[in-house]
C-alpha cells in the first residue's frame, strides 16, 4: 500500500546533504530531547565521521541534557556539549530521528535562525522543517539513513562510527525483533559488526544493566498494571504508571522508566500497551505500544505527540485519570492498519 508522509530521499537530496556537511568549518548536530538510542546513536555516529574529515562539530541536545545511563557507554558521548553552548545561528544544523521542530526542546530556536538544516529521520509524521530532508519512513532506524550517508561521505566504518550505528538499529528494530526488520538490516548489522566492537557489552548496557533499585521500582509499577479488554474497540488495553516518588526512593532516574512499556506490553489479552511517567515538573510522559492492529502514531498525533505506528508518545499536561481517559478515547478512534502490513 501507498504510505502517507515523505517518500524515501532522492540521489537530489544526498548530494545536497554531502555538498551541506562539506562546506562549513563548523557543524552542529542535534537530536530530539530525551534522547534514545537511535537519536544519541545516529548523532555520535555522524560526529565521528565528520571529525574523521577534519570538521568540527558540535552535538547536543535541549534540557534536561542528561544522558541515559543506559547510553553512557556509547563512543563519543564525550563530544557531547550542553545546549547552551550551541551557537544561536548556526551555518548547518542536522537534526537526528526529530520528526518536528517541537522535539528538539531548547534547541529548537537554532532551526530558525540556521544556514541551512539538513532533517535526517525516519518519522513519517517528519514534518519537513529543513532544507535538506534526508527522511525515509521505512528505514527501521535513523542510524540506516547515516550509515548511507557517512558512505557517501566517503568515511570507512570503524569501530566506533559502527558501535553508534549499531545502538540505532538494535533499539528501534526492538533487537531486530519489530516487523520493519529486512534482510537488508541484518546485511546492515553484519556490517557494523565486522568492525569489531563489542556488540556483546554494548547490548548489556542498553537494555540488560540497571541499579538493583530498579528491580523494586519495576515490581511495584508492574503490579498495579490495569487490563482493560474492552478498551480499544474490545482488543484491550494494559497500562500503568510511574510516580516521581517511584524512582526517587530508589535513587533512579526518570530514563530507567523508559524500559517498562516493553515488559507490559507482553500482556497477551491487550493490543496496546502504556506507561504513563510522572514528569517532575508536573503532567505526564506517555509511551504507547501497538502490536500491529491499531495506528498509536495516529492516536498519539491526535493528542498533541507523535511516534511511529506502533510505537509513539505523547505529554499530557492533565492529571493521570484524565489522561488515561484521553489515550482510550484516541485510541478507540485510531486507524486500524491493513493485517501483515508493517
Ligand atoms: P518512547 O515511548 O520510547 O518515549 O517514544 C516512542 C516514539 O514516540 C518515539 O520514536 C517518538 O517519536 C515518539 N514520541 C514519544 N513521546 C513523544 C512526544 O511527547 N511528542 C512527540 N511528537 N513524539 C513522541
Ligand atoms: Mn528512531
Amino acid at each position: 500500500m501507498t504510505r502517507p508522509g515523505p517518500e524515501a530521499p532522492d540521489e537530489a537530496s544526498w548530494d545536497k546533504a554531502v555538498a551541506a556537511l562539506t562546506g562549513p568549518d563548523e557543524v552542529v548536530l542535534a537530536c530530539h530531547v530525551s534522547p534514545d538510542g537511535d537519536a544519541l546513536g545516529s548523532m555520535l555516529a555522524l560526529a565521528h565521521a565528520l571529525l574523521r574529515r577534519g570538521s568540527r562539530v558540535l552535538a547536543s541536545f535541549g534540557e534536561p541534557f542528561d544522558v541515559p545511563a543506559s547510553l553512557r557507554g556509547l563512543p563519543g558521548v564525550d563530544l557531547l556539549v550542553r545546549p547552551d553552548r550551541v551557537p544561536a545561528a548556526p551555518a548547518l544544523l542536522a537534526t537526528f530521528d526529530t520528526g518536528s521542530v517541537d522535539r528538539l526542546g531548547g534547541l529548537a530556536d537554532r532551526v530558525r535562525r540556521a544556514g541551512e538544516v539538513l532533517v535526517v529521520d525516519h518519522h513519517a509524521s517528519n514534518t519537513g522543517f529543513g532544507t535538506v530532508h534526508l527522511v525515509d519512513p521505512a528505514a527501521p532506524a535513523t542510524a540506516v539513513l547515516v550509515d548511507e550517508l557517512v558512505r557517501r561521505l566517503g568515511v570507512p566504518l570503524d569501530a566506533d562510527i559502527a558501535a553508534c550505528l549499531y545502538a540505532g538499529l538494535v533499539t528501534d528494530t526492538g533487537s531486530f525483533r519489530f516487523a520493519g526488520t529486512t534482510p537488508a538490516t541484518h546485511q546492515l548489522a553484519a556490517r557494523l559488526l565486522a568492525t569489531g566492537f563489542r556488540h556483546d557489552l554494548l547490548a548489556r548496557e542498553l537494555f540488560d544493566t540497571h541499579p538493583f533499585g530498579w528491580l523494586p521500582m519495576a515490581g511495584a509499577v508492574l503490579a498495579r498494571a490495569r487490563l482493560e479488554p474492552a478498551e480499544v474497540g474490545g482488543l484491550g488495553l494494559v497500562w500503568t504508571e510511574t510516580r516521581t516518588a517511584d524512582l526517587a526512593a530508589r535513587g533512579l532516574g526518570l530514563d530507567q522508566a523508559e524500559s517498562l512499556v516493553d515488559l507490559v506490553r507482553t500482556a497477551q489479552e491487550a493490543e496496546v500497551a502504556a506507561v504513563l511517567k510522572e514528569l517532575p515538573q508536573g503532567g505526564w510522559a506517555v509511551s504507547v505500544r501497538s502490536k500491529g492492529r491499531v495506528n498509536v502514531g495516529a492516536a498519539c498525533t491526535a493528542l498533541g505527540g507523535g511516534g511511529h505506528r506502533f510505537a509513539a508518545g505523547f505529554t499530557s499536561h492533565a492529571g493521570l485519570e484524565e489522561t488515561v481517559a484521553m489515550l482510550r478515547a484516541a485510541l478507540a478512534g485510531a486507524p486500524r492498519p491493513a493485517v501483515g502490513d508493517a
